[in-house]
């Protein structure tokens, strides 16, 4: 009876609870995608060859250190954390520099330009991310002599741009400061009593324990062991209730964030998505179609539940993609699917060099097919592409990539350039076909 009494003010309670969230998601994921395909072949980035030469070890910048990196600006390219960079470089000086860098901490910085202002001047973001080289191939091509260099790269550590120069060879050297994750500590820690924390025990091998904000189970001893906990319950010794932490649980943004995922698709593989609250916000980050700036605004945010909020916010609001230029719906955003296992969306480069980030959907509307499909360079080995442009005003949006192998699933698939869509929210007030910019 007296434990039956304690139970609320230990933070038990009786109904849904975040297991069987997550009981749900998993049910969710284990519908059958209808798709044969391999999916780790694209993550490989094969088309770049297979003769790269691997680098092993990690470098590991100090938080808040600042330091002079050498910067590659790439319009079109916001790079996050965890993210694979592929590239092909010809210039002779990035290809001197890259050397360099690959001969000293093979990190370099990771940088948007944009041409800004009436007058288009180029203009580089704040903040960048630093890249890793994890493996490269350097050859010279037979007619011209000149050398180039084909090279994997990883998004590691976000940074802020102090100062910046250019060196007399053009390489741009940039001053920055390592930015570090604010990760805050447990909002209800002190509302728990520590009186009663005698009555919960370190879990023993039994299904029914949940996790608290830093990861430690709990269930409570002998015949109530198979009550939850609800880590939010304490919320009734402060001032406010406890729906004002759950907006900041990271754990529940995750959640609801996975959830909102499932709704986009039930085949988003939500079990190969990192489990650290800081490292699925860049995921996330990293899968949305956002424009640079959205993007930009992510990357700026310190915290990873400001950033899990954040991305909450657009994924709610968000419907469908439209075009970039005319703003005509492209496609929906349950259409969106991953046909890689880093998620619907990752950068690839083609080989003239240019960098495109690009999301994988199922269908598309309003748009054309133009030549002949080609399986030279494919990003997707066994499949054909072919180039598609908006139907409405002729921008190039991505590719048609079609199965050379009939038994191959899906038969045909799009791949869509990030830099030629926008997120959209349809406008009910119009009832047509009028769509706005989301956020
Ligand atoms: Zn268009």
């Amino acid at each position: 009876m007296a434990e039956d009494l304690l139970l609320p003010l230990l933070g038990y309670r009786d109904g849904n609870s975040k297991e069987e969230d997550d009981a749900r998601i998993q049910q969710a994921t284990s519908v059958h995608s209808d798709i044969s395909y391999d999916q780790s072949l694209p993550a490989q980035h094969t088309y770049l060859g297979t003769d790269l030469d691997e680098l092993s070890g990690r470098t590991v910048l100090e938080d808040d250190v600042i330091l002079n990196l050498p910067l590659l600006s790439l319009p079109g390219v916001v790079l996050i954390p965890g993210q694979t960079l592929p590239l092909h470089l010809f210039q002779p000086p990035t290809v001197a520099m890259v050397k360099n860098i690959i001969d000293h901490d093979r990190t370099f910085g990771m940088v948007n330009s944009r041409y800004l202002g009436p007058n288009y001047m180029p203009s580089l973001a704040p903040i960048g991310t630093t890249a890793e080289i994890r493996s490269y191939k350097e050859e010279i091509e037979e007619r011209s002599g000149l050398c180039t260099i084909r090279v994997k790269a990883e998004g590691r550590q976000r940074f802020q741009i102090i100062d910046t120069r250019r060196q007399s060879d053009g390489i741009l050297l940039g001053q920055v400061k390592i930015l570090s994750d604010i990760v805050l500590r447990d909002a209800l820690e002190g509302a728990r009593s520590q009186s009663m924390l005698r009555f919960l025990k370190h879990p023993p091998r039994e299904k029914s324990v949940s996790l608290d904000h830093d990861g430690h189970e709990f269930v409570l001893k002998n015949k109530l062991s198979k009550a939850k906990y609800d880590r939010l319950r304490p919320a009734h010794f402060t001032w406010w209730p406890p729906w004002v932490y759950k907006q900041y649980d990271q754990e529940i943004l995750m959640s609801r964030i996975k959830q909102e995922l499932i709704g986009w698709n039930n085949a988003l593989k939500l079990d190969s998505m990192p489990r650290l609250a800081s490292e699925f916000s860049f995921w996330v980050a990293a899968n949305l179609p956002l424009d640079d700036t959205l993007r930009l605004n992510i990357l700026a945010i310190d915290s990873p539940i400001q950033r899990l909020r954040c991305e909450l916010s657009i994924l709610e609001k968000c419907t469908a993609l439209c075009c970039r230029d005319c703003d005509v719906e492209i496609t929906d955003k349950t259409d969106v699917f991953s046909m890689s296992i880093e998620g619907p969306q990752s950068i690839y480069v083609n080989p003239g060099g240019y960098v495109h980030e690009t999301l994988t959907v199922h269908k598309v509307r309003s748009v054309r097919v133009q030549g002949e499909s080609s399986t030279e360079y494919s990003w997707f080995p066994g499949f054909a592409w072919s180039i598609v442009h908006c139907r409405s005003c002729g921008n190039h949006l991505g590719w048609k990539f079609t199965a050379t192998d009939k038994n191959l699933k899906p038969d045909k698939f799009w791949g869509l350039c990030r830099s030629s869509l926008h997120p959209g929210i349809k406008n009910d007030n119009t009832g047509g076909d009028d769509w706005a910019p989301c956020i």
